[in-house]
Formats: structure tokens, C-alpha cells, sequence
């Protein structure tokens, strides 16, 4: 995490005002991949890469953000607020600040400064991380009281109305209601959850591949597509599946033939993923780390097979781990095309695993992979 006492420096020399500082955690997904919009289940973990915004109030009726980042100021009228998005990184924290107007809270004028150290764009959801930092300064700066799963629906709203990104929950509900030392296994239905802790001897490895594909017509809405199509064919049989949460492996054997290849993969992943998911959890929760990385390595054959959603990059980072000393299990880890894989590890070799990957992975690729040591964290929070 950014240094808090650097970032108060930084605003108090830009506004002149002493802030009050809050922190909002990326995260690593363990598994559970295109699974939240199938309203299934996921199992995240909040990391030590954070953002932390400062904030303060104003009286010239602007809303000012600064992020340190990009070096760049905006400035809005906070009365009314813009509702529309002009495509910079200000849409995040002003789509959470919309949103907030939206459902009638006053948003005042004010000062935020953000700055992080999650790496943007690489499938540990900085954009999360923005959302929830402003959204917990915000609440916080006006006296509102808002329960973690709800402010979490709000942060996730301004990026799907606002900034007009099609995510799921996942990403905002770890970031708000993330706790140390534990993953969290979240139903993606009724946003119900229970923590799953991270046994003392499991380390958790993030290898960024460094890479990021576009894929045609966009990898993430086209495989949404998919999964939505697949959905639809099977509820003409049982109208009971809403969402392929509600769906089996029996309902494909049934019905596949009626569903188009593509889509037919596309299913059996969530399908399968949202059963591995609440296998993992009960895994952690028996300290079984055999029986979760068996898991994960089926998880990310199924990503990469028959989601699609792998790159060569990744699946050669997942391959390059599997005989290092001390891997539990490897995977792809995020919304897929590249960014990082999560490695579980015993702790005890952490280091020379994170090494060695880096090494294999720069001779293989000649790409020069960062690779980080993480540790389950907390969810957001007020800066002392
Ligand atoms: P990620 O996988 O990291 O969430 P996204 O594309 O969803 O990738 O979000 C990245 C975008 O979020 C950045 O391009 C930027 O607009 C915004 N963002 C992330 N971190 C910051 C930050 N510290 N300050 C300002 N904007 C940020
Ligand atoms: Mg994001």
C-alpha cells in the first residue's frame, strides 16, 4: 500500500486542508471465474495493494479529484453532478458520487485525492479499488451509514450505469467487506457470505503476465453473451433456471445438443466452476491445500478450454509453476485475455517459487513479469 502520510502531504500541499485518509483493497480471485453475473459463487481475497483516497470539504461549490497516478486534476460542480461519462479515470469516482446523488444522498462540494498501487488494468481490480476508497470517503465525509453489501451494489452500479463497464459484484463486495487472513466466499445471489481463513502455511503468489489482449467485439461481453444464450436455451426446458446458477452438468447432457458449440463450453465452465467454488471453500475451511489446488488447476483448464478466456501468455505462466518446489495450485485469476495468475504456495518457499517463476517466465515469454507476495487483507477502512 501507497504510504497514508505521503498522500495527506500531497493534498494538504495541493488544497491547503488536512484530509481524512481511507483505503479500499484490490483483490486476487482464488476462484470462481464468470461466475458472479451466472449469480453463482466466487471465493476472492483482498490483498495488500490498495488505493487510498484523502478527502475534505470545500466551499466553492466544486467537486475536485486529484489523482496522484496520473498527476491529473478534474474539477466538476458538485450541484448538479455530471451524469455522464467522458471516458477518463474521473468516471470512477464521479460515477460512485452519481450513483450516491441518485439515491438522494447530497453530495457537497469537496476535495479527493486518490492514489494507489494496484496495478491498473491487470485483473486485480484497481477499478474497485477507486470505486470503494471514494465511496467509503464519501459516506463517511456526509454521515452516511451504509451496510457493506449495499454500499458494495452502489459502487458496482457506477461502474455498470456510469462508467459503463459490464461488471459483476465480486470485485466491489471484496473490496468493501474483505477481512485479513481470509478469503471470502460470496453467493453472488443474495450476496450472502462466510470467510474461509488462509491457513498460516499458504502463501499467495501473483504473477502479472504483463499482457492484456483485446479480443474482437470485446472478450468479456461476448463470452456474457454466451453464457446469457446458453441460460436461455436450458430455461425453455426448466423455467426455473433464471441463471446458470440454477443450472446442473445433467441439464447440458439433456439439452446441450440444442445449444450452440460456443455457448455449450461457455456453460459447462460456470457450470462446473460455481461446483469447484464451494468445493474450494470447504477445502480451506478443512486446511485441505492438496484438495484446493487440485481444484484450482481444474479451474483453470476449464477457463482456458472451455471459457476461452486464457491467453498463451497465462497458460504458459501456469505451466511454468507447475513443478517449482511448493505449488498448491496455479490459475488464471480475473476477467481472462492476460493479466495475472494466483499461485498458492507453501509459505516456506515463497520466495524462491516467486523467483524462479520470474525467471522461467522471462526466458520463455522475454517479457519481464512482476511478481508479488501477497497477503489476504481487509476490506476498506478510515486511515488512522
Ligand atoms: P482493473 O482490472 O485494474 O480493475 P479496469 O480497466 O477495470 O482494470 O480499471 C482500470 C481503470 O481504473 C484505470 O484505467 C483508471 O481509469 C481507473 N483507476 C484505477 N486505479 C486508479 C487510480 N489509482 N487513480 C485513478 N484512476 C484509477
Ligand atoms: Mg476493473
Amino acid at each position: 500500500m501507497k504510504d497514508p502520510a505521503a498522500l495527506r502531504q500531497i493534498h494538504e500541499h495541493r488544497f491547503g486542508v488536512t484530509p481524512e485518509i481511507f483505503v479500499a483493497p484490490g483483490r486476487v480471485n482464488l476462484i470462481g471465474e464468470h461466475t458472479d453475473y451466472a449469480e453463482g459463487f466466487v471465493m476472492p481475497v483482498a490483498i495488500d495493494f490498495a488505493t487510498l483516497a484523502a478527502i475534505s470539504p470545500r466551499n466553492d461549490g466544486k467537486i475536485v479529484i486529484y489523482a496522484e497516478n496520473f498527476h491529473q486534476e478534474r474539477s466538476f460542480p458538485a450541484n448538479p453532478l455530471p451524469t455522464k461519462a467522458s471516458g477518463h479515470w474521473s468516471d470512477y469516482p464521479l460515477g460512485v458520487m452519481a450513483i450516491l446523488a441518485g439515491e438522494g444522498y447530497t453530495i457537497p462540494p469537496l476535495s479527493l485525492s486518490l492514489w494507489g498501487d494496484v496495478p491498473l488494468g491487470s485483473g486485480l481490480s484497481s477499478s474497485a479499488a477507486v470505486e470503494v476508497a471514494t465511496a467509503t470517503a464519501v459516506t463517511s465525509l456526509i454521515g452516511a451509514a451504509i451496510p457493506g453489501p449495499k454500499l458494495a451494489r452502489l459502487c458496482q452500479r457506477a461502474e455498470n450505469e456510469f462508467v459503463g463497464a459490464n461488471c459483476g459484484i465480486m470485485d466491489q463486495f471484496i473490496s468493501v467487506n474483505g477481512a485479513a487472513d481470509n478469503a471470502l466466499l460470496l453467493d453472488c445471489r443474495d450476496l450472502s457470505y462466510r470467510l474461509a481463513p488462509i491457513p498460516a502455511n499458504m502463501a499467495l503468489v501473483i504473477a502479472n503476465t504483463m499482457v492484456k489482449h483485446s479480443v474482437a467485439g470485446d472478450g468479456y461481453t461476448t463470452r456474457r453473451a454466451e453464457v446469457e444464450e446458453a441460460c436461455r436455451i436450458l430455461a425453455t426446458h426448466r423455467p426455473e433456471i433464471k441463471f446458470l446458477r440454477d443450472a446442473t452438468v445433467a441439464d447440458l447432457e439433456a439439452w446441450g445438443h440444442e445449444i450452440p458449440p460456443n455457448a455449450l463450453k461457455r456453460a459447462r465452465h460456470v457450470i462446473t466452476e460455481n461446483q469447484r467454488t464451494l468445493e474450494a471453500a470447504d477445502a480451506l475451511l478443512r486446511h485441505d491445500l492438496p484438495a484446493l489446488g487440485k481444484l484450482m488447476h481444474e479451474a483453470h483448464v476449464s477457463y482456458s478450454k472451455d471459457f476461452e478466456g486464457s491467453c498463451v501468455e497465462a497458460d504458459t505462466m501456469v505451466d511454468l509453476a507447475q513443478d517449482l518446489p511448493g505449488l498448491i495450485g496455479a490459475r488464471l485469476t480475473g476477467g481472462g485475455f492476460g493479466g495475472c495468475t494466483v499461485n498458492v504456495v507453501e509459505i516456506d518457499e515463497a520466495t524462491a517459487f516467486a523467483a524462479a517463476l520470474k525467471e522461467r517466465y522471462r526466458q520463455t515469454t522475454g517479457i519481464d513479469p512482476e511478481i508479488h507476495i501477497c497477503h489476504a487483507s481487509a476490506g476498506a477502512h478510515r486511515v488512522a
